[in-house]
C-alpha cells in the first residue's frame, strides 16, 4: 500500500522537527536539572520559555481538530507530529499538546458553556493553567473502567461527586485548576472544588512519581458542564 502525508503535514513535520533540534533536545538536561532543584511541582522556568517560542513559531495547540481554536488537523494528520514530539518527555508540553490537557480542552470545546470556555479553555489554550484526569482508584483494578467506584449524583443544578482517586498526573501542579474525574464531567480544583492531595514517593525512584499526585480522601462537589 502506498501512503504519503499531504504537503501541509510534511511542512508541519519539518517545522516541528526543526524546533526539536534547535530548542528541545539541547535543553533536555537543563530541563531535568531545573525540575530536580527545588520544588518539583512548580512550573519549570525553561519550559515556559520554550512554550513562548513554540507559540511564536505557530507550533501551538496542534492537537485540536476542526474547532477553530487549533490547527484543525485530523488524527491521521496529527499522528506523525505526535511521533516527533514523543521523542522527548518535554516536547508535548512545549507545544501545548500534552495529556491530559489536550483531552480536557476538547471536552470544553465541545460541551463547555461560553462562561466555562472563558474561565478554563482560554487559559488552557494559552498554556497558563493545567488540568488533570482522575480515573484510577486505590481500592479497585482501575484498568477496567466498569470497576470504578466513584459515584456522581445530580443535586438541583449541581453534581455531587463522591470517591477517592490517586495517581492523578499534574494534580499537584499549583496551576492545575480543573480535573476530569469521569466521562465529560469536570470538577474545579481549589476552594469550590476537589480537594488537592499530597505526593507520595514510591519505591524504586520517582522519575515517574514526579508526575503523580496522590489525592487523599476526596469528597467532592463538582459542577457539570
Ligand atoms: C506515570 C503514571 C501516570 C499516571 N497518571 C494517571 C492519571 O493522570 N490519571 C489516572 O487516572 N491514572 C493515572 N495513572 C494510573 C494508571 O493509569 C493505572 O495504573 C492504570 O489505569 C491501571 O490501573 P491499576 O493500577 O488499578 O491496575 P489494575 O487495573 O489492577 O491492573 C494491573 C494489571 O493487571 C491486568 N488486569 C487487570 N484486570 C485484569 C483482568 N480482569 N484480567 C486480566 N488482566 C487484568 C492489567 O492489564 C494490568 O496489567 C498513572 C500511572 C502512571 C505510572
Amino acid at each position: 500500500m502506498e501512503f504519503e502525508h499531504s504537503e501541509k503535514v510534511q511542512a508541519l513535520q519539518a517545522r516541528v522537527e526543526a524546533f526539536m533540534v534547535e530548542h528541545i533536545y539541547p535543553n533536555e538536561e537543563e530541563l531535568f536539572a531545573q525540575v530536580n532543584e527545588g520544588n518539583r511541582w512548580q512550573p519549570v522556568p525553561l519550559l515556559e520559555t520554550l512554550k513562548a517560542k513554540a507559540r511564536t513559531a505557530g507550533l501551538w495547540n496542534l492537537f485540536l481538530p476542526e474547532s477553530g481554536y487549533g490547527a484543525g488537523l485530523t488524527n491521521l494528520e496529527y499522528a506523525p507530529l505526535c511521533e516527533i514530539m514523543g521523542r522527548s518527555p518535554w516536547a508535548p508540553e512545549a507545544f501545548n499538546c500534552s495529556a491530559p490537557d489536550t483531552g480536557n480542552m476538547e471536552v470544553l470545546v465541545r460541551y463547555g458553556t461560553p462562561e466555562q470556555r472563558q474561565r478554563w479553555l482560554e487559559p488552557l489554550l494559552a498554556g497558563e493553567i493545567r488540568s488533570a484526569f482522575a480515573m484510577t482508584e486505590p481500592e479497585v483494578a482501575s484498568s477496567d473502567a466498569t470497576n470504578i467506584e466513584t459515584r456522581i449524583r445530580r443535586d438541583a443544578d449541581q453534581y455531587i461527586i463522591n470517591g477517592c482517586k490517586w495517581w492523578t498526573s499534574g494534580a499537584l501542579d499549583p496551576r492545575c485548576e480543573i480535573a476530569r474525574p469521569q466521562g465529560d464531567l469536570l470538577g474545579y480544583l481549589g476552594t469550590t472544588g476537589l480537594v488537592r492531595g499530597r505526593h507520595q514517593l514510591r519505591r524504586g525512584g520517582d522519575k515517574a512519581a514526579r508526575l503523580l499526585g496522590e489525592p487523599k480522601r476526596m469528597h467532592r462537589r463538582g459542577h457539570a458542564l
